[in-house]
């Protein structure tokens, strides 16, 4: 095609492993240089790469998205001892998304990517529901004690001059055994969550909830509403308001009352633990795991899509042996078009955003005409009319594409 597309700005491209960059691949080369012309700045995350760097690769690559502004990541190995043996590594290097969360300085959103033929198990449900982790501190960076009464359990903060404050938890009686927690969180953390999650709010143009338990823990849970409600008056309102979205806060009981209720189409920001539980629920009940999309943004304005699914190793295996595959490309490929869409938003560049536009689109109505991979042709209905391979899937997206454009 002569008149491509043209992307003005370099895209950070951030590979992987396994499954994951067959798929990879796939997508390069038959979704995205025979329609448009980008400069992509490459780093190469596979588990042996990272190894050969000593995972300074991993740290340039976070370097590239602060200075880009945005990237795109294809899964990558977490390194396990079964790992280190199976690639020969210098050790398990760190989760390469946590060194780039940490680095930007990001808050993760998950948002389940919907078709026609798959219901959500909730009747309501006609918008995706996002939801975002505050992903610093609570339970995840707690101290655990077991203990045995008689005796007596406080909490006590010691400030640098010595100074005690101290709070009884607990008197435990002779005939007690039990259990104790302490755990925290930091204002700045929970400041930059809010900003994450009222600058994905008005990107996207959704209602922002935010829910936590502040009847009962009324310092806490407290602390996390009021620096929303301060975060949101001193840098957001105005904004939200003429883009005529909310921001509400309420109870996490009645939040999830109303999100069982609702049509869904809002943003949900949940503290650690909520995320984590409730990002799973809502997960399951849209269908399918290659279904989902994830974008970690900084509260400097970078992002980073991929998908929420991990490398697919059981596919990779079959993969190697030379049978079939029938791998889902969805939640990589929306990863490349929500990264594109942005770099079109970024850099005024309408007909960009146009063409990421058309390849969701393409993709969507490939599953919508009943051409899928196998996780979706046992929960569509109607039936699927043919489950492709990993490769005729993509191409039946290219296909279509190349009719859409
Ligand atoms: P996974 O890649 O999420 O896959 C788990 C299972 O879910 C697959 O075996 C497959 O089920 C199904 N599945 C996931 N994605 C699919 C897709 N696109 N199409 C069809 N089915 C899909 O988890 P894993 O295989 O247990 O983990 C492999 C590696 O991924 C691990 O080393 C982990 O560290 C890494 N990981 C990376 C990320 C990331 O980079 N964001 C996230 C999570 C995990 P069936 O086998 O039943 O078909
Ligand atoms: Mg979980």
């Amino acid at each position: 095609m002569s008149n491509k597309y043209k992307v003005k700005t370099t895209l950070v491209e951030i590979d992987g492993d396994e499954m994951t960059r067959i798929i990879w691949q796939m997508i390069k080369e038959k979704l995205i240089p025979p329609f448009i012309d980008v400069k992509l700045e490459y780093y190469d995350l596979h588990v042996k790469h990272r190894d050969d760097t000593n995972d300074k690769v991993t740290v340039d690559a976070a370097n590239a998205i602060k200075k880009y502004k945005v990237g795109v990541k294809c899964a990558t190995i977490t390194p396990d001892n079964a790992r280190v043996k199976e690639y020969n590594l210098k050790e398990a290097w760190k989760s390469p998304n946590g060194t780039l969360r940490a680095m930007l300085d990001g808050t993760v959103f998950r948002a389940p990517i919907l078709v026609s033929n798959v219901k959500p198990n909730v009747r309501t449900w006609k918008h995706p529901i996002i939801i975002a982790r505050h992903a610093y501190g609570d339970v995840y960076k707690n101290a655990e004690l077991s203990v045995k009464g008689p005796g007596k359990a406080e909490i006590v903060f010691t400030d640098s001059n010595g100074k005690e404050e101290r709070k009884l938890i607990q008197e435990f009686k002779a005939s007690d055994s039990g259990i104790l927690q302490g755990m925290h969180n930091l204002d700045s953390s929970i400041r930059s969550f809010a900003s994450s999650c009222m600058t994905y709010a008005l990107d996207q143009k959704i209602d922002l909830w935010f829910s936590t338990k502040d009847t009962i823990s009324k310092i806490y849970d407290a602390r996390f509403r009021n620096i929303f409600q301060e975060v949101y008056e001193q840098n957001f309102k105005a904004d939200f308001e003429k883009n005529k979205i909310e921001y509400f806060f309420t109870l996490i009981d009645d939040a999830v009352a109303r999100v069982m209720k609702s049509e869904g189409g809002f943003l949900w920001a949940c503290k650690n633990y909520d995320g984590d539980v409730m990002s799973d629920m809502l997960a399951s009940s849209y269908g399918s795991l290659a279904m989902m999309t994830s974008v970690l943004v900084s509260p400097n304005g970078d992002f980073e899509y991929e998908a929420a699914h991990g490398t697919v190793q059981k596919h990779y295996y079959k993969h190697l042996k030379g049978e079939k595959t029938s791998t889902n490309s969805m939640a990589s490929i929306f990863a490349w078009s929500g990264a594109l869409k942005k770099r079109g938003e970024l850099d005024h560049t309408p007909d960009i955003v146009t063409f990421a536009e058309k390849l969701e689109r393409s993709a969507l109505s490939t599953i919508e005409s009943g051409y899928m991979t196998g996780d979706m042709a046992v929960i569509a209905e109607p039936a699927a009319k043919k489950v492709l391979s990993t490769e005729e899937f993509i191409d039946a997206i290219s296909a279509r594409l190349r009719d859409n454009l």
